[in-house]
């Protein structure tokens, strides 16, 4: 019988557990949503809708899809009037 061997233990998840997570901004999804992702365990976060710091998962990350597409949409809009009212 084998013992199974120990693997050194440095987690990511770990030190940051004893020196907090070190969030970067990955991605501006709106004016009031982010994405972040942490610098040493790769953890990732976003604002919800309260603004609020909550983990991306795989819904909210369809969900910030959907929202980038509509606030880009709603930007080109905003753009388009501006053009055509300067226009005339
Ligand atoms: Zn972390």
């Amino acid at each position: 019988m084998k013992n199974t061997t120990k693997k050194p233990a440095f987690i990511p998840a770990m030190y940051c557990s004893l020196l907090g997570h070190d969030y970067q901004v990955t991605k501006k999804v709106t004016n009031h949503v982010k994405e972040y992702t942490c610098k040493n365990c790769k953890k990732q976060l976003t604002t919800n809708s309260n603004g609020d710091l909550i983990e991306l998962t795989s819904k909210f990350k369809e969900i910030n899809a959907t929202l980038e597409r509509v606030y880009n949409k709603k930007m080109e809009r905003a753009n388009e009037k501006v053009m055509s009212n300067s226009v005339y």
